[in-house]
């Protein structure tokens, strides 16, 4: 089964799949995590990617699209597309992509929240430079301070989780991302995502996929 994780920033994408793929052999293609991999090692996807990132804004599709097809070959069976696709034009690439891979979307979680509870969790976030694992510096601290709690790696305050760059992902979010809730009418679920802990969330997804 595939699936896409469909919500504002913030809204538990990241923190759900982490479950699906602990709990249930998904695997994870995280958009965001690989544009921050490339950065972090300097290549040229890397340094294009930046500059839009480190803005709040959105890396152009050409771009995104071809990493997505690269990272695609030879991984086809149970994914979770968290943070991708993101506007019109990498939904249709990625119906045309997973028909190569005589592949398909089966379902849309679409995570439903109160935009207020948002820039709490985002601008409290930290998340491990090894794993990606997100933690709070409130609400979900790890047992050591700074320190990932699964393997031990450093913990990072993303540049883009401050506040100004955070209202101009919320924008491009509304901007762009959600008309993909159309887009997807045929095959979304809606998840209240608010007042949840991660583990409530992964049980109400878990029910509404039939696990
Ligand atoms: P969040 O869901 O919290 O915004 P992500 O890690 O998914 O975090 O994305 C971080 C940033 O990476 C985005 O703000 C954007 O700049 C870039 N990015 C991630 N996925 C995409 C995508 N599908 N298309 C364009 N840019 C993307």
């Amino acid at each position: 089964m595939n699936i896409i994780l469909l919500g504002a920033p913030g809204s538990g994408k990241g923190t759900l799949s982490e479950f699906l793929c602990e709990k249930k052999a998904f695997t994870q293609l995280s958009t965001g995590d690989l544009f921050r991999d490339n950065i972090l090692n300097k290549t040229e996807l890397g340094l294009k990617a930046k500059e839009f990132i480190n803005k709040g804004k959105l890396v152009p599709d050409s771009i995104t699209n071809s990493m997505v097809e690269k990272y695609l070959k030879g991984k086809k069976k149970d994914l979770i597309f968290d943070g991708f696709p993101r506007t019109d034009d990498q939904a249709l690439a990625l119906d045309k992509m997973l028909e190569k891979l005589d592949e398909k979307i089966d379902k849309v979680i679409y995570l439903d929240i109160d935009e207020s509870t948002l820039m709490g969790r985002l601008t409290g976030r930290m998340i491990c430079q090894i794993c990606k694992r997100s933690y709070h510096r409130i609400t979900r601290k790890p047992l050591k301070e700074g320190i990932c709690d699964f393997d031990s790696g450093t913990l990072i305050v993303r540049p883009d989780d401050k506040e100004d760059k955070i209202k101009i992902r919320l924008e491009a979010y509304h901007n762009q991302t959600a008309p993909l809730i159309k887009f997807y009418k045929d095959k979304i679920i809606k998840i209240n995502a608010d007042n949840c802990s991660p583990e409530e969330l992964y049980i109400r997804v878990e029910k509404v996929l039939g696990f």
